[in-house]
C-alpha cells in the first residue's frame, strides 16, 4: 500500500482518498460521518470522532496513517483488538506494527528496530507504553505527524471505563507534540466531550458525531411487577423469536442468569448461561454452542459479548434496568449485525432502580458514585416517560441524526403504539406553538429557567404568587384554555422542540429545533401529534361514549407503557363493552388490577390466567377465552354471558 505523500495539514486530494479507499482498504465508499474525519485530520485539525462500536472509526486514522509521511500512533488499550487490527493490516500490505506490555523482549525489539529503520507507517501501542523512556528515545529518531487515541473517553476520571494510564496521554503528547491529534470513542456523551479534549490537551477539536441510530433494531421497554411475570414473558419472547440464532439475555447478577437459565430450560427450552465465576472450559463450551446455534437462548452476565461478533442474533432482552446508556447501547448493539431486523426487549423490575443504586453506592469515590448515580437516573427517566426511546438514545450521545426520529423513529414500541401522527397545526395551534417557543427562547436568553407547571403558569398569565411578571412570554397565551396549552406543550416535547434539563426539578429548554423552526417559518415544518386535543374535541361521531370513556389514556397504571399498555386498553374496552352489554358495573367483569396484571403478565393459557389476581375458576370459565384472544391481539365482541 504505497502511497504519494503530501505534506501534512495540507488537506488530502478527493482522487488519493478515493483511491486509497477502493484499491487498498478494499472498500466502495465512505460510511456516514467517516469522509469528514478523515477531511479533518487531513487538515491538521485536533479532532474528536464519536462513532458506536463497528461504526467503521479504525479506518478513520488508518487511512489518514497511510497518506501521511513517518509513522502515525495509535494508542489503544485493547491489545487483542491492535493485534487483530495489525495482522488485518499487514494482509493488506501495510507496514503496521504494535509495542504492547504483553509482548517477549524479541518480538518487541524486532518492532523497535522497524521503527527506528522508519519502516513503520502505524504503531499501535497501549497507554502504559508511552511511560518507557526508551520508547520516547525511539520515536526522537523518526517523524510523527498524527496520534490517534481510540477508546479515548478511558482518559475522563468519572466517565464509566476510567483508566489509570490513560492520563499518561496528555504529557506525552505535549512531549511529543505530533502536527494532528484525533480521539476515537464510542460513548463520550455531550457533557463529557469537552472535558475529552481538554484531558488531551486538545485545542478547539472539531467534533464529529454520527452513526447511532440503527433502524433496524425494534426496541421494547415494559416493566413487570415481578418476576413470575418477567419469566413467563421471557419464555414466550423466546419460543417466538425469528430465526436459528439463540437469544442473547443479559441479566445483572450471576444468580439470576443461573436462575433464568433453569427457567427456560423448564419450559423445554435447550439454554445455558454464562458468566465470569465459571471454569474457563465451561464459558468456552457455552460460547461455542452459542456460536454453533446449539442453543435456544444464552443469558449472560455483562462479562459475555466482547469481541463476539454473531451477525444473525435476533432476539436481545435485558433482565434489569441498565446502569447507563452506554452499556445498554453497547449491548443491543450486538443484535441485527447483519443489518436484518432484531427484537430488543428490556424487562424491567420496579425494583431494579435500587439495586443499582445499591451497587453504586459501594463505590467509596464520590465523584465516581455522583456521574454513576447521573447515568442511572437518565435511564430511569426515559424509562419512565412515554417518549420514543431512540429518540432517547440519540439524544444522550449527542447525535445529530436524532432529526430523523423526530416525529416517529419507526423502530421502538412506543412510536409504534403511539397513533399520535404527526398533522399540521391550524391557524390557532400554530400561533400558540410560536409563542410558547419565543417566550422559552427569550427566557433562557435572560438564563431564566421554569418547570413545565410554572411556565403555563406563566404564558396563560396567572395571577398566583410566585409567578414572576416580568418573565418572558407572560400572559402571552391568555385565556387559552389550560388542557389545550398542557397537551400543546406535550405534543412540543414529544416532537423534540422543547427539552428538559435537570433531574430533580426539570426546567424547560429550547432545542435547537425549535430555535430552526423560529427562524426558518416554513409552515410545513410545524407538524405536531396533537392527537389528544382533537380526539377530545370532535371524536364524538364515531365511537359511542363508553368507548371513549374505556380508551381515555389519561388514566393508564405508571406500569402500563409500551405493548402492555395497548393491551390494557384493549382489555378495558372488552370490559366496558361486556359491562354495557349485561347491565353490570365495570369491576364485576373484572377490576383495574386483574387487567393491569393481564396486560403485564399476558398469560396464554386458562392456567396462567387462574394467577391473576382476581381472576378464579368461574371467572376463567366465563371470560378465559376472551381474555385469551384479546391478548392474542384478536377483535372480541363483548361477552354477552
Ligand atoms: P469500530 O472501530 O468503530 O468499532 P471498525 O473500524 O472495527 O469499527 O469497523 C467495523 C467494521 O466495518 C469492520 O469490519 C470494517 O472493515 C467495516 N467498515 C468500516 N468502514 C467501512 C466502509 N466505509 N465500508 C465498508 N465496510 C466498512
Amino acid at each position: 500500500m504505497q502511497q504519494e505523500q503530501s505534506p501534512v495539514g495540507s488537506g488530502f486530494s478527493k482522487g488519493e482518498v478515493y483511491h486509497l479507499l477502493r484499491q487498498g482498504f478494499g472498500m466502495e465508499e465512505f460510511r456516514l460521518g467517516q469522509a469528514e474525519v478523515v477531511r479533518a485530520i487531513g487538515m491538521a485539525r485536533p479532532t474528536i470522532a464519536v462513532m458506536p462500536t463497528g461504526g467503521g472509526k479504525s479506518l478513520c486514522y488508518q487511512l489518514p496513517a497511510a497518506l501521511m509521511p513517518g509513522t502515525s500512533l495509535v494508542i489503544s488499550p485493547l491489545i487483542s483488538l491492535m493485534r487483530d487490527q495489525v495482522l488485518a493490516l499487514r494482509a493488506r500490505g501495510y507496514a503496521a506494527g504494535h509495542l504492547d506490555s504483553n509482548q517477549d523482549y524479541e518480538e518487541r525489539a524486532a518492532v523497535e528496530q522497524r521503527l527506528a529503520d522508519g519502516k513503520l507507517k502505524l504503531l499501535y501501542v497501549s497507554p502504559e507504553r508511552l511511560q518507557a523512556p526508551r520508547f520516547m528515545e525511539l520515536l526522537s529518531q523518526v517523524s510523527v505527524p498524527f496520534v490517534a487515541i481510540d477508546e479515548a473517553h478511558c482518559v475522563l476520571r468519572w466517565g464509566h471505563e476510567f483508566r489509570e494510564a490513560y492520563l499518561q496521554i496528555q504529557p506525552f503528547l505535549e512531549q511529543l507534540r505530533p502536527t494532528c491529534i484525533a480521539a476515537f470513542t464510542a460513548t463520550a456523551t455531550p457533557e463529557l466531550r469537552e472535558e475529552l479534549g481538554e484531558a488531551l490537551g486538545m485545542r478547539d477539536p472539531d467534533l464529529f458525531v454520527h452513526g447511532f441510530f440503527r433502524p433496524n433494531l425494534k426496541l421494547e421497554d415494559r416493566r413487570l411487577q415481578n418476576e413470575v411475570g418477567q419469566m413467563r414473558q421471557l419464555v414466550s419472547l423466546v419460543q417466538q423469536r425469528e430465526g436459528k440464532a439463540p437469544a442473547l439475555i443479559y441479566a445483572a447478577t450471576r444468580q439470576k442468569t443461573e436462575n433464568a437459565a433453569a427457567a427456560l430450560q423448564e419450559a423445554g427450552l435447550r439454554a445455558a448461561f454464562y458468566h465470569a465465576g465459571m471454569e474457563g472450559e465451561a464459558r468456552s463450551r457455552v460460547q461455542d454452542a452459542f456460536l454453533a446455534d446449539e442453543l435456544d437462548a444464552l443469558i449472560a452476565t455483562s462479562a459475555f459479548g466482547m469481541g463476539i461478533d454473531k451477525p444473525d442474533l435476533r432476539l436481545l432482552v435485558h433482565l434489569s434496568m441498565p446502569r447507563s446508556f452506554e452499556d445498554y447501547y453497547q449491548e443491543i448493539g450486538r443484535a441485527g449485525r447483519d443489518g436484518s431486523e432484531a427484537r430488543v426487549v428490556l424487562l424491567w423490575l420496579g425494583k431494579d432502580y435500587r439495586t443499582q443504586d445499591f451497587l453504586i453506592q459501594q463505590n467509596e469515590d464520590l465523584a465516581q458514585r455522583a456521574a454513576a448515580q447521573r447515568r442511572l437516573h437518565r435511564v430511569y427517566e426515559a424509562l419512565q416517560s412515554n417518549l420514543c426511546l431512540w429518540r432517547r438514545l440519540l439524544e444522550y450521545f449527542g447525535d445529530p441524526d436524532v432529526a430523523q426520529v423526530v416525529p416517529s423513529c419507526g423502530s421502538c414500541a412506543r412510536c409504534a403504539a403511539s397513533s399520535g401522527v404527526a398533522r399540521e397545526l391550524s391557524a390557532q395551534e400554530r400561533q400558540l406553538a410560536e409563542q410558547f417557543l419565543r417566550a422559552l427562547v427569550a427566557q433562557e436568553d435572560q438564563r431564566r429557567s421554569y418547570g413545565r407547571r410554572k411556565f403555563l403558569d406563566i404564558l396563560r398569565g396567572s395571577k398566583a404568587k410566585g409567578i414572576p411578571v416580568q418573565a418572558p412570554g407572560y400572559a402571552d397565551a391568555q385565556g387559552c384554555p389550560r388542557q389545550l396549552a398542557e397537551s400543546l406543550l406535550q405534543a412540543m416535547m414529544d416532537a423534540g422542540w422543547v427539552g428538559t434539563t435537570g433531574s430533580e426539578y426539570p426546567v424547560l429548554t429550547a432545542t435547537p429545533i425549535a430555535r430552526h423552526l423560529l427562524a426558518d417559518g416554513d409552515s410545513s415544518a410545524w407538524q405536531l401529534p396533537l392527537q389528544e386535543v382533537t380526539t377530545a374535541a370532535s371524536s364524538t361521531t364515531r365511537s359511542s361514549s363508553t368507548d371513549r370513556a374505556a380508551v381515555s389514556a389519561q388514566d393508564l397504571p405508571p406500569e402500563l407503557d409500551g405493548e402492555a399498555g395497548d393491551r390494557f386498553q384493549r382489555l378495558r374496552l372488552w370490559r366496558a363493552r361486556t359491562a354495557a352489554a349485561q347491565g353490570a358495573p365495570a369491576y364485576v367483569i373484572a377490576t383495574n388490577k386483574s387487567l393491569t396484571a393481564m396486560a403485564v403478565m399476558c398469560p396464554q393459557s386458562e392456567e396462567e390466567l387462574l394467577l391473576v389476581p382476581g381472576f378464579g375458576p368461574k371467572k376463567v370459565s366465563r371470560f378465559g377465552a376472551a381474555v385469551l384472544a384479546i391478548l392474542a391481539g384478536e377483535d372480541v365482541e363483548p361477552s354477552m354471558s
